[in-house]
């Protein structure tokens, strides 16, 4: 894919948050010796994992109270370029000055986790990356929401299926991918067919190599926007990428999902100032 979309290139600061949709990124850098070289990630993760207050998608740790549960977790409720919004045609700004993003996915082993919020899968290499204006960011891992996080003109989908890239200097951009009933998915049955029902302790390699290429929407056009993850502790600074165009899983598979994860959504927040655009 190559598409350009406008990128108001604010030298973003020095201070660069940890992990997407969070503590999965805590999953990640323990096990993983490649990710060990890159350093300030790790420091940052550390630096926060101490900060591990329990938090849910209901009731008194749900998203409503995520800030109140933990000193670090403070952008969830004060922040104010979070994550997930609704994308308001009304609202988007079309431009021919994208940023350009070029995704370089390859076939790729993958170990899978239940984090205890989601299904997330870790590459076992480093081969899977997305150029963002030239600059490298690798994936670091990817994972599901039901239903939607995103909602396009306040409509929810089934699904959605968040992959996260962190560049050398840790800064987040998170491909969003919307998932609607329809097809089997193949890319992800293997993933599936293993996917472990309770919280684990240890990743569970998947045998089959997965093409993350061949789960994308044919029709590569996006939504760009700044944001924060979608779980505690909610940092900003997130670059994120919405396609516009869903994939597609079965009635089967979304039902397999929604089995061990009902519900891990965290309901939209604020456009504030934000600017919502996408390529005219
Ligand atoms: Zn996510």
């Amino acid at each position: 894919m190559k598409k350009s979309f406008l990128y108001p290139l604010l030298i973003l600061s020095l201070s660069f948050l940890l992990g997407a949709c969070s503590e999965q990124q805590k999953d990640t850098t323990k096990p993983k010796k490649e990710e060990v070289t890159e350093t300030k990630q790790n420091e940052e993760t550390k630096g926060n994992e101490p900060s591990t207050a329990q938090w849910s998608y209901e009731e008194e740790t749900g998203p409503e109270h995520w800030g109140e549960l933990d000193s670090s977790y403070s952008a969830c409720t004060r922040g104010n370029e979070q994550s997930p919004i609704n994308i308001e045609s009304s609202k988007v700004k079309t431009t021919d000055k994208l940023e350009n993003i070029e995704v370089q996915y390859k076939p790729t082993h993958f170990s899978i986790v239940n984090t205890g919020h989601t299904i997330q899968a870790n590459p076992k290499t480093e081969s899977n990356s997305i150029l963002v204006e030239g600059k490298e960011y690798k994936l670091a891992q990817f994972h599901f929401h039901t239903p939607s996080e995103h909602e396009f003109n306040s409509q929810t989908f089934d699904m959605e299926l968040h992959l996260v890239h962190q560049d050398a200097n840790g800064k987040l951009a998170v491909l969003g991918v919307m998932i609607q009933e329809g097809k089997a998915n193949e890319a992800l049955a293997a993933i599936w067919d293993k996917m472990p029902k309770s919280e684990t302790e240890k990743e569970i390699a998947i045998k089959e190599s997965v093409d993350l290429q061949t789960l994308l929407p044919s029709n590569q056009t996006f939504f760009n926007y700044k944001g924060s993850l979608t779980t505690p502790p909610c940092s900003e600074e997130v670059d994120w990428i919405v396609f516009e165009q869903p994939i597609e899983m079965s009635k089967k598979q979304i039902q397999a999902f929604q089995q061990i994860f009902p519900n891990n959504q965290r309901p939209v927040q604020p456009l504030n100032e934000r600017e919502i655009i996408k390529e005219s």
